[in-house]
């Protein structure tokens, strides 16, 4: 067994579409950033790559590549499950925190485990994600951005 962490934190940027777990949320401004800036997928994905010893996003997919320019990071996830199983790791379970002001995640949730578990081939039921603020206090309590954090266990 082993274990990983990820954490990762963007922005909020005018005319961009916001993306948490693969779910787009409307009615909201979106996150800067060189794909389509997901948070949540984004430490989701640090945290197996460090739980695998494989390194981490910045080095799987280079915010130079322009493949990855606008891209969806559910691809990018599917990328990093592959890599789980040509490995021969097998994801026990992954606890995810959403941080921000706004927007409420609870309502999204289910929709943004399911997104996880498909491309990670698990049952969603191994996927938690959990959204809390800051009560108004740092970068998330006044709503500059949205940050993530996740922490996965690894069989293999
Ligand atoms: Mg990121």
């Amino acid at each position: 067994m082993r274990v990983g962490i990820g954490f990762d934190a963007h922005r909020f940027a005018a005319g961009r579409r916001l993306v948490l777990g693969g779910v787009e949320i409307r009615g909201h401004d979106g996150l800067e950033g060189h794909s389509d800036a997901d948070v949540v997928l984004h430490a989701l994905m640090d945290a197996l790559l460090g739980a695998m010893g494989a390194g981490d996003i910045g080095e799987m997919f280079p915010d130079t590549d322009e493949r990855y320019r606008n891209g969806s990071s559910l691809e990018l996830l599917r990328k990093v499950g592959d890599l789980m199983k040509e490995n021969g790791f097998v994801l026990v379970n992954a606890d995810l925190v959403v941080i921000c002001e706004e927007p409420r995640i609870a309502p999204h949730r289910d929709n943004m485990r399911e997104n996880i578990a498909r491309e990670l081939g698990c049952e969603p039921s191994r996927i938690a994600i959990k959204g809390t603020t800051t009560e108004g206090m740092g970068p998330a309590g006044r709503a500059e951005g949205i940050m993530a954090q996740a922490a996965v266990l690894v069989d293999g």
